[in-house]
C-alpha cells in the first residue's frame, strides 16, 4: 500500500525501492509514518491471499526498508534472503525432477495437493446476495504427475471441516485407488493445520507399515516461488466459475468436472464415511516433541522434506531401511545428511486402527444458516434450493471444527 502511495505521490523515492537503493530513500511520508495512519485511521483489513506471494520475502522486504536499521541487521537478512532463496530454487529442482520420474518410471508415484479456495453457494449475482454468509463447498485437489489426472474431493462445510484428517482421509482414497508403484512422494505447500503436521507424518508412516509402499518422501514446497500443478488445475476451475451460478453444493460436481477441455476432472463426493480420525490417531501415538537419535531438538516447522521407510544416505547409492524412524531434513538438498526422529511413543506403531472422525451431520452456525434460510423467503431461489436449506441443521455448540485458521501446530 505504502509503495502504491509513493508510485503515485512520491515517483522518485519508489524508483529507487525498485533499485534495490531502500537506504538512501528520504520519503517525505515513510513507511512508519504511513503504517501508524493506516492502523489508526482506517478499519480496513486484508484476507490472506491464496497464493503468489511469499510471506518470508514480504517479512524481509519490509524490514529491509526500514531508514534507521543497523549494518549488522541488514547483512543478517540479506544472508537469510539468499538462504530462503536456494531452498526454493532446490525444491523447485527436485518438483520437476521428480515429475519426469514418475511420468518415465512405473515404480514411482508422485502426486502433488493443494486446497483450492472455497467455492460459495448460492453464487448469485452481488446484489442479491452481498450481505449474505454463504455456504462454502471445500475442494482438496490431488494431481497424479504420472498421469497428469486432476483428482478433486469435493465436500461441503456442512459435512466436514478442512483439516488435517480430511487431507489424510482424501490422500488415502486416491492413493488406494491410484497406486501402481513402489515408492511415493508428496509435495505441498507447508501449511501446518492441513499439510504438515503429525496426522500427516501418522498417515505417511501408516502406507509404509501397512506395506503399501516402501518409502514414502513428503517435500514442502514454498508458496509464491513454487506453483504446484494443482494451481493450473484450479485456475481452469476459476475461469468457469465466473460464468456458472450454482445455488447448491451438489452442482459444482458438474461444473468442475467441465471446466477442463482437455482431460476432464476427476470428481470425488466425499461423506462423512470418508472421513477417518487421523488426528486423534496420531494424538495418541506420536510425541509431541522430536528429539533426533543424537538428541537434537527438531524444529518442526523448519523441516522441508519427511523420508518414510527407507532412505539413502548421503554417502551411499543403496537405500537403508528405517521403518522405526522419521528421517527429516531442512532443505530440500540430497545433501543434507538426515536428522533420524524416533516418533512413535513407547510400544505405539501407526498400525493403530483409526476411527470415523464424525458421527453427525456437522451443521451450519447459526448467523449463517439464518441468512441462507432468509434467502428463500427473498424469492431469489427455485423451490430445490429453498428445501436444501431450509434442510440444513444448526452446528451444535462446542463442535470440533477443526480448519486451517485455528489449528496451529508447535
Ligand atoms: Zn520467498
Amino acid at each position: 500500500m505504502w509503495l502504491l502511495y509513493l508510485e503515485k505521490y512520491e515517483l522518485t523515492e519508489r524508483e529507487k525501492y525498485t533499485r534495490n537503493e531502500a537506504e538512501n530513500m528520504k520519503p517525505i511520508v515513510t513507511y512508519s509514518f504511513y503504517k501508524d495512519i493506516f492502523f489508526t485511521e482506517f478499519n480496513l483489513g486484508f484476507g490472506r491471499p491464496k497464493s503468489d506471494t511469499c510471506l518470508i520475502c514480504d517479512r524481509i522486504a519490509t524490514c529491509l526498508l526500514n531508514p534507521n536499521i543497523q549494518d549488522d541487521e541488514r547483512d543478517s537478512l540479506t544472508r537469510e534472503k539468499e538462504l530462503h532463496l536456494r531452498k526454493a530454487e532446490s525444491a523447485y529442482k527436485l518438483l520437476s525432477e521428480k515429475s519426469k520420474l514418475a511420468k518415465t518410471n512405473p515404480k514411482y508415484d508422485v502426486f502433488t495437493f493443494d486446497f483450492q479456495q472455497n467455492l460459495p453457494c448460492p453464487n448469485l449475482s452481488l446484489s442479491d446476495i452481498f450481505y449474505t454468509r454463504l455456504l462454502w463447498t471445500y475442494n482438496f485437489g490431488v494431481h497424479d504427475c504420472s498421469s497428469d489426472d486432476g483428482i478433486m474431493h469435493i465436500w461441503s462445510e456442512h459435512t466436514a471441516a478442512r483439516g488435517s484428517s480430511e487431507v489424510c482421509s482424501s490422500l488415502m482414497k486416491t492413493v488406494l485407488e491410484r497406486k501402481r508403484g513402489e515408492f511415493l512422494v508428496f509435495f505441498s505447500d507447508g501449511c501446518g493445520g492441513q499439510n504438515k503436521n503429525k496426522s500427516m507424518n501418522f498417515f505417511c508412516q501408516k502406507l509404509v507399515e501397512m506395506g503399501i509402499y516402501k518409502s514414502v518422501d513428503h517435500i514442502f514446497l514454498q508458496r509464491g516461488h513454487t506453483f504446484l500443478p494443482n494451481d493450473r488445475d484450479f485456475s481452469s476451475i476459476e475461469l468457469r466459475k465466473r460464468k456458472e451460478m450454482p445455488l447448491i453444493p451438489k452442482e459444482w460436481i458438474k461444473i468442475i468436472k467441465e471446466s477442463r477441455l482437455s482431460k476432464s476432472f476427476i470428481v470425488k463426493e466425499m461423506t462423512q464415511e470418508d472421513f477417518q480420525d487421523f488426528k486423534k490417531a496420531s494424538d495418541e501415538t506420536i510425541k509431541s516433541t522430536w528429539k533426533s537419535e543424537t538428541g537434537e531438538s527438531i524444529r518442526y516447522r523448519d523441516v522441508m522434506w519427511f523420508s518414510y521407510g527407507q532412505s539413502e544416505e548421503i554417502d551411499e547409492t543403496k537405500p537403508t531401511e528405517h521403518k522405526g524412524q522419521v528421517w527429516c531434513r531442512y532443505t530440500c538438498s540430497p545433501f543434507e545428511n538426515w536428522k533420524k526422529v524416533p516418533i512413535f511413543k513407547r510400544n505405539q506403531t501407526a498400525t493403530a486402527n483409526v476411527s470415523l472422525k464424525y458421527r453427525q451431520c456437522l451443521g451450519v452456525k447459526a448467523p449463517k444458516l439464518r441468512d441462507l434460510q432468509a434467502l428463500g423467503k427473498k424469492k431469489v431461489l427455485p423451490e430445490y434450493a429453498v428445501e436444501f436449506y431450509n434442510s440444513l441443521t444448526v452446528m451444535g455448540e462446542g463442535v470440533d471444527n477443526e480448519n486451517d485458521e485455528d489449528y496451529d501446530e508447535q
